[in-house]
């Protein structure tokens, strides 16, 4: 009998996960919604789900990605996708770059509107991070805009609002 799952699913927050709260306009978290988005999906994978933390990707602390670098290190899944705030994307997936080398397949991902917005790129960009981690030779990546980037290799455009190779 297999005693873990093939891929993990780490959620470290960012825009993917928050939702827009009516009293007082704010966009913000309360919970993950990437389970949702999972069972609207009917994925068949082999995945075990984790919330690491949900949090803005600007106030994530070195901390906070030692934590991600420690989950993934600890994780018996070879196979790792992380959801992540776009703003600090780079940043993270260079720190486990760094620290982790080719020892796993680790694609971070997230989403420029919320999943629970209409008009979210969520579903696209989790669906592409999860078939791209199955299929790419161990290393460290980003997947957004339906493109895979190696980390240290890859920018956020602020102008564009899209993802671009450097
Ligand atoms: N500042 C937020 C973050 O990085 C919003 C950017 C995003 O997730 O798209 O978490």
């Amino acid at each position: 009998m297999k005693s873990s799952a093939n891929i993990a699913l780490l959620a470290c927050g960012g825009t993917i996960d928050k939702d827009y709260n009516v009293l007082n306009g704010e966009l913000e978290f309360t919970q993950t919604y990437l389970t949702e988005l999972l069972k609207q999906a009917r994925h068949q994978l082999d995945l075990r789900f984790e919330t690491l933390m949900l949090k803005d990707s600007l106030d994530m602390t070195q901390n906070d990605r030692q934590q991600v670098l420690e989950a993934c290190l600890n994780a018996p899944e070879q196979q790792i996708v992380i959801t992540h705030g776009t703003d600090t994307l780079t940043q993270t997936a260079e720190f486990l770059a760094d620290q982790i080398g080719a020892q796993k397949t680790i694609v971070l991902t997230g989403a420029m509107r919320p999943f629970r917005l209409a008009e979210s790129d969520a579903s696209f960009n989790l669906g592409a991070a999860l078939m791209a981690v199955q299929t790419t030779r161990p290393g460290v990546y980003i997947v957004m805009n339906g493109r895979l980037f190696e980390a240290h290799q890859v920018q956020k455009n602020r102008q564009l609002g899209v993802f671009e190779a450097r």
